[in-house]
């Protein structure tokens, strides 16, 4: 029996908090926009966000700036990052990722992908030892953790610099370690599709006080960085305010306005995605041509998407596969396409860098669907989502694939 057809948006987010839009309108009362824009001592919107970022992360610094994209760049070129020096990254990212480091005047360097959708291990060590790099900007793609504990001990034998992409695991941790407090520095998105909403929009987290100062002038903080929220003291920048372009992309005050009345649900928040993702995870785990990655103990994830591999799938069948589930409602990501469709996550369409070959990627990407899971679906949404793509997979020409 055909599932009914599934009605609703998988780009509908629920609407900004109550909250959220009074502290927009009084911003735009006040006309000061701009987050050096204060009335004498009083603490800007941008600021007080940046104090209750760094207190939910629990890091010692953080900076808004103007994108997740944005924060990854200003974090590599804070951290030394030189021209054309190799950057160690996941092959499976979305384009900002690849895009930071270009920005940065730096060149990625492609590593392999597990069908757990992490970085491979013995792909990244080996290519850290013949290039010798000294960054990783590691992609949590799809809010998938590698196992940190053995990420961290290559990282140390390598002497790597992390940086770490947690546009899809803000809230996330690994063994109750926040995602993004691993390395030198976290990024984080307020993009609209991520875990707060602010249109666009970026934070970067770190401990390192000279790091920190650095991302700060390049931001854009004119000589005005004691007006940042969780930042280092005025000492730290003495000489780095002189010796650091401006680079401006800073965060106004009418993101924060409406991000930090967010903040505060966040923690409610990942309990609703993630009751939601094991709702869809059930349905799909019964069907044995679906490979759903098995997300481990120690992983603390933010199930605000979900992934599953169809092993082997021919791409005749992939098409009507897709078909199917679109004509029954559901929106699948397929990111073995040869030609990208609405975001990019496939290195073959970066030909800005030369081509780096990724047979383990290639090969899990060709069998690797998405899903976005929005909050504005119901638990019953999304079973009736899940019973409609296990319909659909039992139509295949594959079965149980190894
Ligand atoms: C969205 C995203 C980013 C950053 O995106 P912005 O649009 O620049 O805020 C970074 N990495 C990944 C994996 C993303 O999905």
């Amino acid at each position: 029996m055909t599932p009914k057809r599934f009605e609703r948006s998988f780009t509908q987010q629920e609407s900004v908090p109550e909250a959220a839009v009074a502290a927009a309108v009084e911003v735009l009362r006040s006309g000061r926009l701009h987050r050096y824009n204060t009335l004498g001592d009083a603490p800007s919107e941008a600021a007080l966000l940046e104090a209750e970022y760094a207190a939910y992360q629990g890091s010692r610094y953080c900076l808004a700036c103007a994108s997740g994209g944005y924060a990854m760049q200003v974090a590599l070129r804070a951290a030394g990052l030189r021209r054309d020096e190799p950057v160690l990254t996941n092959a499976f990212t979305l384009a900002p990722v690849p895009g930071a480091i270009v920005a940065a005047g730096g060149r990625p360097l492609l590593v392999e992908t597990t069908p757990q959708l992490v970085i491979d291990l013995e792909d990244l060590d080996a290519k850290a030892a013949a290039s010798g790099a000294r960054f990783l900007l590691l992609s949590n793609m799809r809010g998938h953790l590698v196992d940190m504990d053995r990420l961290m001990q290559r990282v140390a034998a390598r002497n790597l610099i992390l940086i770490e992409d947690c546009a899809h695991t803000m809230g996330a941790a690994w063994r109750g370690t926040k995602s993004g407090s691993f390395g030198l520095a976290g990024c984080f998105s307020t993009q609209t599709y991520k875990h707060l909403n602010s249109g666009e929009g970026g934070l970067l987290t770190s401990d390192d006080a000279d790091f920190m100062a650095r991302a700060i002038v390049l931001s854009g903080s004119y000589m005005l960085y004691e007006r940042h929220g969780a930042a280092p003291g005025a000492e730290t920048f003495a000489e780095i305010r002189l010796e650091t372009p401006n680079c401006s992309g800073r965060m106004d005050n009418l993101r924060a306005a409406v991000l930090r009345p967010q903040l505060t649900e966040l923690e409610r928040n990942v309990d609703r995605w993630n009751e939601r993702y094991r709702v869809v995870e059930g349905k799909l785990r019964a069907v044995d041509t679906l490979r759903v990655p098995v997300r481990p103990p120690e992983e603390r994830y933010v199930g605000s998407s979900i992934q599953f591999l169809i092993p082997g799938i021919p791409p005749s069948a992939t098409r009507d596969f897709l078909a199917a589930n679109a004509a029954l409602g559901v929106e699948l990501k397929w990111f073995g396409a040869a030609q990208p469709v609405g975001f990019t996550s496939s290195h073959h369409s970066w030909r800005y860098m030369p081509f780096q070959s990724l047979p383990r990627t290639d090969a899990v990407l060709a069998g690797l669907f998405d899903m976005r899971i929005p909050l504005t679906f119901s638990l019953e949404d999304c079973a009736q989502i899940g019973e409609i793509v296990a319909h659909c997979a039992a139509a295949l020409p594959v079965r149980g694939a190894a």
